[in-house]
């Protein structure tokens, strides 16, 4: 029987799992065997691997982590490891590998593919949805979803209290996260790496807005959506110097780790069921070197280099809709 090997690699993703239970079901439809290498390429490079059959997976996609654990493998960038893996995937006579994770485990599919001569599938699993040539990966609707949620709470106490929060949310260099929870919860305002990149927001600009907001709308809760890694200091610090500058008091949260948890949206879970049965599909038909990705509804390949040197943009529509409509940055010309 052709045998196959999968693996779970860097950040994990809610919905790896219902990718992982895909890849093993749709593998064992076609009468293939599946070899799961546990810590991604840790495992890979250890020989940590263990078979795989459906009752292993049945009921695993409600849950988000990964069952045979991801890892990041900082010397798997070296020649000698990409050899190593493909020396360890001949010996196990496996013919094809399906990767799921993000950019860099992608890179590194990437780098595998110098060494070995069998056929390798990125199934996109991150919740940054950083990765181009799909509209989604899998982990991002949850994670939107989570911080959605934690937004709608802290706009409860906010506007008991007519206070200012900075909520900081993941995504990695990528507002995805950001610009989605932030409109799906009705935030104020964004500081998002995309928009920093153009024209770095300063604390005044901030304090100017809040302001403007205040005077339209009347006293109340203002909300900011600020992308991990956007403010030196995070989301601690910009609350500190909007009280300590400007009297204003604000209030900082983290949401870290936490979205990342918890049960994987029916997006998720449907996008990971489709893409690990597209990875293993692929493979039959012999395809390499490329990742399964869902575009416009349609199930697409795309070569894994371009998933990461190519950018997809944030969604222009929903950056007009919050920054001239809901909740403008400049005076509107009218007034
Ligand atoms: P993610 O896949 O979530 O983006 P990382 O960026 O941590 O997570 O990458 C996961 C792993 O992929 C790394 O720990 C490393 O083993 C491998 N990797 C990343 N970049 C490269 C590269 N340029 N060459 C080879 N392997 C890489």
């Amino acid at each position: 029987a052709q045998r196959i090997g999968v693996l779970t690699s860097g950040g994990d993703a809610p919905g790896m799992n219902a990718a992982l239970r895909a890849v093993v079901l749709a593998a064992e439809h076609y009468g293939m065997e599946v070899v799961a290498f546990r810590h991604g390429y840790e495992g890979l490079l250890n020989n940590e691997h263990i078979s795989l059959q459906a009752p292993d997976v049945l009921h695993i996609l409600q849950y988000s982590g990964t069952i045979i654990k991801s890892a990041r493998c900082p010397r798997f960038k070296e020649e000698e490891s990409a050899e190593l893996a493909a020396k360890n995937l001949d010996a196990l006579n496996i013919q094809g590998l399906v990767v799921i994770g993000g950019d860099g485990s992608f890179r590194g599919a990437h780098h595998l593919g110098k060494y070995w001569k069998g056929q390798i599938i990125g199934v996109p699993g991150t919740i940054d949805n950083d990765l181009y040539g799909t509209d989604a990966t899998i982990g991002y609707s949850t994670a939107v979803a989570i911080a959605m949620d934690a937004l709608d709470k802290i706009r409860d106490t906010a506007d008991a209290m007519d206070r200012v929060f900075i909520v900081e949310v993941m995504g990695r260099h990528a507002g995805f996260i950001g610009l989605k929870s932030a409109m799906a919860a009705g935030a104020e305002r964004m500081i998002l790496p995309e928009l920093q990149k153009d024209k770095p927001l300063t604390i005044a600009a901030i304090v100017k807005h809040i302001k403007r907001v205040e005077a339209v709308r009347g006293a109340g809760s203002y909300v900011m959506v600020l992308s991990e890694h956007q403010w030196p200091g995070g989301a601690v610090a910009l609350s500190e110097q909007l009280e300590a500058e400007y009297g204003m008091p604000c209030r900082p949260c983290l949401l870290g780790h936490i979205q990342r948890g918890g049960p994987p949206t029916a997006t998720d879970r449907v996008l990971a069921s489709e893409l690990g049965v597209h990875a293993v599909e692929l493979i039959r038909d012999g395809v390499t070197g490329v990742m399964a990705g869902l575009r416009a509804g349609e199930l697409v390949e795309v070569p894994l280099e371009e998933t990461w040197t190519k950018k997809s943009p944030l969604d222009v529509n929903l950056l007009r809709i919050q920054h001239e409509i809901f909740n403008p940055v400049k005076k509107p010309a009218r007034n």
